[in-house]
């Protein structure tokens, strides 16, 4: 280590800090990396090491980092008014231009947003919306969500319950009561035999099953994600959402589609339902909202919903920083430059399209079985044989490779042996280049420490 103080960090680390999603032990026998500073697509670690953030953050820095005037809006808006709530029939200008903005941009219909802090806090309202829609209604009995099976909607109670990892599940009792799971259209994880066309329809069809199982009249809502980011980017097959639409529109059950990942340009449209041609009714939005400069999530929900809410009393939730001026300014801010510099289209036409022809090359390395994505985001899935998709079983193939590319100057995500990305939507082609020969160099590094094992 050149730099003294990176070691008194990891001490802080050990001492006092608990991480998220983290094995506290395996984090301090090792130390955790620690980051300083970022500009463009570029982190820098306390060591003065330069590293392509090939995951933007956690999915959220469409617009990069250094961003000024998201700094500068930020700073305004404390000058002007840090802090107001929006209970008790108040409201402060920043949460309302923004929700205006965001009902121009949303699919038709969805015209009203209620804010949050984060996108768990999105999902913990989208679950008492919608009971509470239905009992509204005069349906009390319609109470039951279902989400997939490797789903992810947060790790709040409610957000863990409605996700479908059996690894949080396993921690605390969850799901909670009136949560069902059905499985998610993973074609090249779960497939088998059938081609992806003919899977695409079968996972479809596990939601009528799941419906008709539980009773529609028990049933409140589906909740997915138009394309599962931290599952593992399981792009569904082409057959997938036609076929849910399908199903959707023979039974009377609302649909969730959780934006958080999609939602902001990532697919190259504005939402994810708007690339899947998706009719939610509640659409759950975060990261990308506010690029990640400042912590806000919200839930855009559409006017057939919002009328039946108009009728149902005091909704009885909401949180202390839900529309916070602060935030409300910085995703403002953060919207119109991603209008001004026309980045969602740039996404769609220029780099979107560069960016997953060069992705698909990797398909040809001995490690990779499946390239796959779509706009900024993409997954590969790393096996030991390509002809029966057979992983390397007890090497952690994914964690070396994540290892690799760390050391190597880039950021991919491991989900089990499936390496993902979801890089800053401002990336540019010659950085897409950089992207793709680093991992392709981190995917020798591991094939080479792995051959012969497993
Ligand atoms: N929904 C989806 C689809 C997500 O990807 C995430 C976060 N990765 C969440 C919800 C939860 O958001 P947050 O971490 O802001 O609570």
């Amino acid at each position: 280590m050149s730099n003294p103080q990176t070691e008194q960090w990891q001490t802080l680390s050990r001492q006092h800090h608990l991480a998220p999603f983290t094995d506290y032990q395996a984090l301090n026998r090792k130390g955790a990396r620690i980051i300083t500073k970022a500009s463009g697509v570029y982190l820098w670690d306390s060591e003065g090491h330069k590293i392509l953030d090939g995951m933007a953050g956690l999915w959220c820095v469409n617009v990069g980092y250094g961003r000024e005037e998201l700094v500068e809006a930020a700073a305004a808006q404390m000058r002007e008014l840090p802090y107001y709530n929006l209970f008790f029939q108040t409201a402060h200008p920043p949460a309302l231009e923004l929700a205006q903005e965001i009902a121009q941009l949303a699919p038709e219909g969805l015209d009203h947003v209620f804010f949050t802090g984060s996108g768990s806090e999105a999902n913990d309202t989208v679950l008492r919306m919608v009971r509470h829609y239905w009992a509204t209604l005069g349906q009390p009995d319609k109470q039951v969500v279902i989400g997939r099976w490797n789903g992810y909607h947060g790790s709040t109670i409610a957000g863990a319950s409605l996700g479908g990892m059996k690894g949080m599940h396993a921690q605390g009792g969850l799901p909670i009561p009136g949560i069902e799971h059905i499985d998610q259209p993973y074609w090249y994880g779960e497939g088998g035999d059938m081609t992806p066309e003919d899977f695409g329809v079968w996972a479809a069809e596990q939601l009528e099953k799941k419906i008709l199982d539980v009773g529609e009249g028990r049933v409140a809502a589906f909740i997915a994600e138009p394309i599962q980011g931290a599952g593992g980017v399981i792009v569904p097959p082409d057959s997938y959402w036609p076929k849910v639409r399908e199903i959707l529109a023979k039974y009377d059950i609302l649909f969730v589609a959780d934006e958080v990942i999609c939602g902001f340009g990532r697919t190259g449209e504005w939402f994810g339902s708007q690339y899947y041609d998706l009719k939610p009714d509640l659409m759950p939005i975060a990261k990308g909202l506010t690029s990640g400069y400042i912590p806000m999530g919200g839930v855009v929900v559409h006017e057939r919903v919002v009328k039946v809410l108009d009728r149902g009393g005091e909704f009885a939730h909401g949180f202390t920083y839900s529309g916070h001026p602060v935030a409300a300014a910085v995703a403002l801010a953060n919207i119109r430059l991603l209008k001004r510099e026309g980045i969602v289209t740039q996404v769609k036409t220029q780099t979107a399209p560069y960016l997953q022809q060069r992705w698909r090359e990797l398909a040809e390395h001995p490690l990779v079985g499946e390239a796959r994505g779509v706009g900024l985001v993409a997954a590969i899935e790393l096996v030991k044989n390509k002809e029966t998709r057979e992983r390397y079983s007890g090497l952690e193939v994914g964690m070396r490779c994540r290892e690799h590319c760390f050391a190597n100057g880039l950021v991919m995500r491991a989900v089990g042996d499936t390496m993902i990305i979801a890089p800053p939507l401002v990336i540019n082609k010659e950085e897409i280049d950089e992207l793709i020969d680093k991992a392709r160099t981190c995917l020798d590094l591991t094939v080479r420490e792995v051959s012969g094992k497993g």
